[in-house]
C-alpha cells in the first residue's frame, strides 16, 4: 500500500499499517527533514496517541498555562499540570517518519506524487520518477492535497484558515513566564494570533479566515509590531482546513488523513492531534480490507464513522463554538480574556479533560454572572 506525505498523519499511518504486516511505501514530495510553518504546540491529547515516548531533545519547552489577550483585557492562568509541550516541526515529523521506518515502511523522500488512476483492481501512483501498483493509497498530503481530487471538491475559502508564521530569535530565558503560551483575540477574522516561546526563538504567527482575510500581510505587521517584535523577520503563508465541515473522506480504495481530510481545530486550530489518530484509524480500517480484498468505499466508511465518534462531533462543536465566540466578540472573548476560571478550564479541553461542547454549555452557564460582575457592577 502506498502513504502519499510524511507529515503526521502520513508517518502514523504508515507505521500503523507496517506494524499490522503490510507492505507499506510513504512517499514525500520533500527532502526530508522539511520546514514546516507551524506554532509546534502539541497537545498531551496528541502525545498520549503516540504508541511510543518522544525523544526529550524534541520538547522545546513544557506548557503549563496559556496568557489570553483581547484589546485592553489580559488574563493568565497555570495549570497544575503539563497541558503540551512546544516542538519544531522538522525535528518532530522527521522523529515519527524515523519510527515508521523503523517499523518497516520504506520512505522514498524527495518523490513527488504527480496523479492517481483508480482501476477496478488496483491504483497506480504516478510520482515524478516513476510509478506504482498499490491495492489502496492513504492520502497524508496536506492542505493541498492531490489524492483528494480522487474524494471530493477543493475547500473554498470560507473553509480555510491563511496564516503567517515567523521564527524570530529571543533570548526566552529572560521572558516572563515562558512555560506559557501567549493568544491575542481581535487581530485577525476569525482567528487569533501567538506568540509561543521556544527553546532560543519564539514561534509567532496568526491565522484568520481565508475569505474574510482582507489585508493580512497588514494584519501581521500591525500584530508584530504592537507587540514590539520585528516585522521586517522573514515570515511564511500557509493554509489550514477548518474542521467541522461534513466533508467526503474516502472513495473507492481511497482515505484521507490529517489536513487532507479536512481535520483541524476550527478554534484553536490544533492540527497534530488529528493528524495522528486519523493516521492510526486509517491503518486500522485498511489492514482490515486485506482479509476480504474489499476496498470499496462502501467497506471503507467505517473510517468515517470511525473518525466521527473518535474527534468529529467534536470538530463540529469546535467550529460551533468559533462561530459563536467569534460573533459576539465584545461579551465571550472580552469575558474569558478577563476571569481566568474561564480560560482556565478550557484548557482542559487540550489534556482531553473536556469537550466544545461541554465548555461552551459550561461557559454559556457563566456568561451572566460573570457579565454581572464584570461590566454592570462596576
Ligand atoms: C502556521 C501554522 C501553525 C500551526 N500551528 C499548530 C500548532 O501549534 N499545533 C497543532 O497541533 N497544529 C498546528 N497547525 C496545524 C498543523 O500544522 C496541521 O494540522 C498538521 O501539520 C497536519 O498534519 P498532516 O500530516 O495532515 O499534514 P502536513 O503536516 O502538512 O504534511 C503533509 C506532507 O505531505 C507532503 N506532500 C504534499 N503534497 C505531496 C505530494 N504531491 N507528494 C508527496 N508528498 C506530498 C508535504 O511535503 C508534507 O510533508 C498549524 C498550521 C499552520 C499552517
Amino acid at each position: 500500500m502506498v502513504v502519499v506525505g510524511a507529515g503526521p498523519a502520513g508517518s502514523t499511518a504508515a507505521r500503523q499499517c507496517a506494524l499490522k504486516g503490510l507492505k507499506t511505501l510513504l512517499l514525500e514530495k520533500e527532502k526530508l527533514p522539511r520546514y514546516k510553518p507551524c506554532g509546534g504546540a502539541v497537545s498531551e491529547k496528541s502525545l498520549s496517541l503516540l504508541d511510543f515516548k518522544i525523544n526529550k531533545e524534541l520538547v522545546e519547552r513544557e506548557c503549563y498555562g496559556a496568557i489570553l489577550k483581547y484589546g485592553r483585557y489580559g488574563i493568565k492562568a497555570r495549570k497544575p499540570y503539563r497541558f503540551g509541550i512546544l516542538t519544531s516541526r522538522d525535528k518532530f515529523d522527521f522523529y515519527l517518519t524515523e519510527k515508521a521506518v523503523n517499523a518497516g515502511v520504506e520512505l522514498h523522500d524527495s518523490e513527488k506524487v504527480r496523479s492517481l488512476n483508480v482501476l477496478d483492481s488496483h491504483v497506480v501512483v504516478k510520482t515524478d520518477k516513476t510509478s506504482y501498483n498499490a491495492s489502496s493509497v492513504i492520502g497524508a498530503d496536506g492542505v493541498n492535497s492531490i489524492v483528494s481530487r480522487q474524494v471530493r471538491d477543493r475547500f473554498a475559502p470560507a473553509e480555510l484558515g491563511l496564516s503567517f508564521e515567523a521564527a524570530l530569535p529571543y533570548d526566552v530565558d529572560n521572558l516572563e513566564d515562558p512555560d506559557l503560551i501567549r493568544t491575542f483575540f481581535g487581530c485577525a477574522p476569525g482567528g487569533y494570533g501567538w506568540v509561543f516561546p521556544k527553546r532560543e526563538h519564539l514561534s509567532v504567527g496568526i491565522v484568520g479566515i481565508l475569505s474574510r482575510f482582507k489585508e493580512p500581510k497588514r494584519a501581521f505587521t500591525d500584530f508584530m509590531e504592537k507587540r514590539g517584535l520585528d516585522p521586517s523577520v522573514r515570515f511564511q503563508t500557509h493554509l489550514i482546513p477548518l474542521g467541522g465541515y461534513k466533508r467526503e473522506t474516502c472513495s473507492d480504495r481511497i482515505i484521507l488523513v490529517g489536513d487532507a481530510a479536512g481535520y483541524a481545530d476550527p478554534f484553536l486550530w490544533e492540527g497534530i492531534q488529528y493528524a495522528i489518530h486519523s493516521g492510526k484509524i486509517a491503518a486500522g480500517v485498511i489492514s482490515g480490507s486485506y482479509g476480504g480484498g474489499d476496498f470499496s468505499n462502501d467497506r471503507l466508511s467505517i473510517y468515517k464513522k470511525d473518525c466521527f465518534k473518535a474527534f468529529g462531533e467534536n470538530l463540529e462543536h469546535s467550529l460551533e463554538f468559533s462561530r459563536l465566540i467569534h460573533q459576539y466578540p465584545n461579551i465571550l472573548i472580552r469575558l474569558v480574556a478577563s476571569n481566568e476560571p474561564l480560560i482556565s478550564r478550557y484548557l482542559d479541553t487540550a489534556v482531553g479533560r473536556l469537550g466544545y461542547r461541554a465548555y461552551r454549555n459550561w461557559l454559556l452557564l457563566r456568561v451572566p454572572y460573570y457579565l454581572l460582575q464584570n461590566f454592570i457592577c462596576r
